[in-house]
Parts: structure tokens; sequence; C-alpha cells
């Protein structure tokens, strides 16, 4: 899409998408067809990295809270699910076009890209103002005046630049298929647009099979799906997407606790797994959902600026009453603990609900970008010395695709067996390679540009005294250690309990 980005950043994230595809990170679906606009597959470095990601985020929620129970519901639900959600009529984004270059944008992407533009010149109260104003119109419906908005901002077409703009319109961002083989007059059967619907109707399933008591939270790993308009940024905004729910029942008049606590926790959460605190910020949203009581967004810093990457809510009943009320299925919960006040139970209740949500590519895509360094090195020495860029993947070792690499020094001696045996042994506990081929420079520089944390060497000296060198990924250092130190000095470094530890 053609909202402009700054050129020094396209091209910081260019070499990304570049870096993701080259080294086996992420593809462009059906790219041979010319690919599918905003779908992207993940290659074999890619599906270890995400994978590690939801991995740590499922035990994160799951084992490290005994009151965090998981979930798997199906993409297909009943299409009232998504009346009562309010996705139907509501699930909308404000569209405009310019009549010179057909170009379709965001309204409301138009004007927060403007307010931006602002803060960046210095003057974030005209921003802050813009922004809210925007949010007012927006939640008041009020397209026409979104629409003079834009034109008295005298926001300009990046593609044709002009002003010449349509009215604004909402446009439905859910796909559907077919559901009914027999009956084509059936309602079509959604692609579900995020994944916490599938928690909400499921409650009291989960909330009795797992003998719940509030508060208690249910998590969730899946697909979702929106008819994105503007498409951009690579996996930033996909059109199939995967999402990390968390929705945290609680009882009335505790929301705004657990809001903050939940709020604060996963922004520990993103500082362990390794973005820079520096690189996170709280966004309060302008313009509440429908559901929403109060919302806020974790951004993270992309080479294209600041932009969401999990979403906190408080959606109070909302959900589960409509739930009920197109359902006819009662949603209570009954809560036997004495309300000090009265000194009665609280009783039957429909329980509100804190949200924590986040993408899952999102949250890959920020990994990637805070991981991706480059930084000149000298190598050799006297008249062999060279001066070079290195590229590296500095990811936490806990999320790189291939914990260690071994290396027999030259393929002879008995070195390749030996590498092989080292190989054999730490296989059981880690994902690990051996490699034989090149130079010993070249097989470093492969692994650091995949992020694997550790390379194994196996030389001369191993053979008579079952040591090998362990080579850093960040400093170069090269330690030697005896083979029977490896097992144990990887797993401190990849284990999850260090992340877990600052949680
Ligand atoms: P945005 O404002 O960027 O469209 P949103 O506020 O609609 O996002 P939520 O509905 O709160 O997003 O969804 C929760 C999370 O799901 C987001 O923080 C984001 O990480 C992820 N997400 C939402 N839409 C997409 C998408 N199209 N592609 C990738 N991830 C997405």
């Amino acid at each position: 899409m053609s909202n402009p980005t700054a050129p020094a950043d396209a091209a910081q994230l260019k070499d990304i998408v570049a870096h993701a595809k080259e080294y086996g990170f992420v593809f462009q679906s059906s790219e041979i067809y010319d690919g599918l606009a905003a779908v992207y597959d993940y290659g074999p470095n890619g599906v270890e990295l995400k994978n590690n990601l939801k991995r740590l985020w499922w035990e994160a929620m799951t084992q490290l809270h005994d009151n965090v129970v998981g979930l798997d519901a199906a993409i297909f639900m009943d299409p009232r699910t998504w009346e009562a959600s309010g996705h139907v009529a509501g699930f909308n984004d404000p569209l405009i076009d310019n009549l010179d270059s057909k170009k379709r944008y965001r309204a409301d992407v138009l004007l927060e890209e403007k307010a931006a533009e602002y803060e960046k010149a210095g003057d974030p109260a005209r921003g802050a103002a813009l922004t809210a104003e925007m949010g007012r119109l927006l939640t008041a419906n009020d397209l026409a005046g979104v629409r003079q908005l834009i034109i008295n901002e005298d926001i300009l077409c990046p593609v044709s630049g002009t002003g010449k703009w349509t009215e604004v319109r909402q446009f439905n961002l859910m796909f559907s298929t077919q559901g009914s083989a027999v009956d084509s007059d059936a309602p079509p059967v959604y692609l579900r647009p995020e994944t916490a619907q599938g928690i909400f109707v499921n409650f009291l399933n989960v909330q009795k099979s797992a003998r719940q008591k509030i508060p208690f939270g249910i998590a969730q790993i899946g697909k979702a799906f929106r008819n994105e308009i503007v498409a951009r940024q690579f996996i930033f905004r996909m059109r199939e997407f995967e999402q990390m729910e968390m929705q945290f029942f609680v009882r009335p008049g505790t929301e705004g606790a657990w809001y903050d606590t939940w709020k604060a926790a996963r922004r520990r959460f993103h500082e362990a797994v390794g973005l820079s605190p520096a690189k996170l910020r709280f966004h309060d949203h302008d313009k509440l959902a429908h559901y929403a009581k109060a919302a806020v967004d974790i951004e993270y810093e992309f080479p294209f600026g600041f932009k969401e990457i999990e979403g906190i809510h408080s959606r109070g009943d909302f959900d589960l009453t409509q739930h009920q009320t197109l359902s006819r299925k009662k949603q209570q919960y009954f809560d036997a603990d004495i309300d000090p006040g009265t000194g009665k139970a609280y009783g039957n209740y429909i329980p509100f609900v804190v949200e924590t949500s986040v993408g899952a590519d999102r949250l890959f895509l920020a990994t990637l970008c805070e991981a991706f360094a480059e930084e000149t090195i000298t190598e050799g020495e006297g008249e062999a010395q060279q001066t070079k860029t290195r590229t590296f993947l500095k990811l936490h070792p806990a999320l790189a695709p291939i914990k260690a690499a071994i290396f027999p020094l030259v393929r002879k001696d008995g070195m390749p067996e030996k590498a092989q045996q080292i190989f054999d042994d730490l296989r059981f506990d880690f994902r690990v390679t051996v490699e034989e081929k090149d130079a010993i420079g070249k097989r470093y520089t492969r692994q650091d540009l995949i992020g694997t944390p550790f390379c194994i060497v196996v030389d001369g000296q191993t053979l008579e005294d079952d040591t090998v060198t362990v080579r850093d990924r960040d400093t170069r250092a090269q330690t030697r250690m005896p083979i029977s130190a490896l097992r144990a000095y990887i797993a401190e470094a990849v284990s999850f309990r260090r992340i877990f530890e600052k949680l």
C-alpha cells in the first residue's frame, strides 16, 4: 500500500524482509504465482522461531499461573456468535478512495499518520488533539466529519499528490464461506476474526470441567482472519494471522486492578523475551471498541515507527451478556465467597473480562527486527587483516531455531565421526546440526545469519582430550570445554527458566 514511510526506515525493513526470505524464515504465500497479498508462509527457521515464541507465551500463561488453563477452539463457529460479538454490524474499517490515483486508504490510518508527523516535528500536543478529534468522530460514526477532518488537515494521496477524496465508507473485515453443502440459503459461516469468541462461548464448559474459581483465565493460540484493506509492512498486517489471547474472568468491581496487573505483566513478558525497554511503550486507545471499558496497546518501535503488538482490554461483561441474550443460555457464575460488605456470598453474576491479545506474527516481526544486527569487525592479522560487516541475529538463545552447530575442523582424521557422536548425543535435548562443508569462517557466518547461539568445533585436540571449542555468536569469543560439559552449558542458555524468572 502506498502510505509513505521514510526512505531510511523502509530500507531497513527491506533488509529484514530480504533476510527473512533468504535464510528460510518467511516466504510470500504462493510466490510462484506472484504471491497472494498479505499472506505469508513460515520457512524452516521461521517455523522454529515462531513455535518457540508460541510455546514461551503458552507456558508463561498456563504453566506459570495455576488459574489459567488452555483451550483450542475451532475456527468455524455458529454465525450467531458474530452477531452477538458485534462483528457482523460493527467490525468495519472506514475507507476512503482518492479519485485521481484510485488508491484506497483507511481514513483512520491517514489521520494517525498525520498525527505522528506532528509528533515527529516536535508538536505532540497537536498530534494528540488530532487523534482525539478522530476518536470522537469515529465513536459518533460521523463519517462525513472524518472526511472533513482529512480535508482540513490537507492530507494528500501519496500516489497522486491530490486531495480529491471520496466519501468515507465502512467496510466489514470478516471473510465468509458457504457452511452447508445442501442448503444454499443457509447463512454463511465466517472465518473467525479473533480467537476470543471461542473462549467466551466455552466459558462455562471450561470453568466447570477445569473446576476453576474466579478469578481465572482461559488461554488460546490460533488463526484469525481479517480482510484487511491496507496490506503492507510485511507480516505486520496479514489477512491470515495467529493470535495468542487470554481472557481473564473476574468479579465485577475488581477489573481495574486486574487490568493494571496484566498490563504490567505483559510488558514484562516482552522485555524478558528480549525486546528493548526503550522500544516498548503503552498507548491508550483514543477510540474505544464497542466492547471495551478501557484499552491500551503495547507498541514496539518497528523500523516503520511505533506500532501495536498487543492489546489489553477491559471488556466488562459485554461478551458473556451478549451470548447469554442470543443463545438464551445463562452465562452466570456462582461466587460462594463472602462479600465483607454484606456478610453474604457474592452469589450469581456474569463475570467481567480482562483480555490480553498479542499477535504471534507481530511478536515474531518485532523479535526479528530487534535481533537483526550488523557490526564492523576486523579479522586476521598483519597483511591478511581485513575489515568487514558482520550480520547476525542476536536472538535470545531460548528462541533461536537451532541451538548449536557442530563443525569438524577438517573432514578427516576422525573429526567428522567425533562431530557426529556429539550430534547424536545432543539431539535428544536440543535442535542441533552438523556442518562439514566450507571453511570454518564461512560456517560461522551461516550460523550467525540464522541466530545459532553456539558453534562447537571439533579439532585435533578434541581427539586427544575430548574437549571442544564453543564459539559465542554475540562476542565471537571461543571457550574450550569438555564434551561432557556441553549439555549443561547449552541447557542453561536456552532454558525458558531464565525468561520465566523475569516475569
Ligand atoms: P490494528 O489496530 O493494528 O488493526 P487491532 O487493534 O485491530 O490491530 P486487535 O483486534 O486488538 O488488533 O488484535 C490483537 C492483536 O492481534 C494485535 O495486537 C496484533 O498483534 C494482532 N493482529 C491484529 N490484526 C492483525 C493482522 N492483520 N495481522 C497480524 N496481526 C494482527
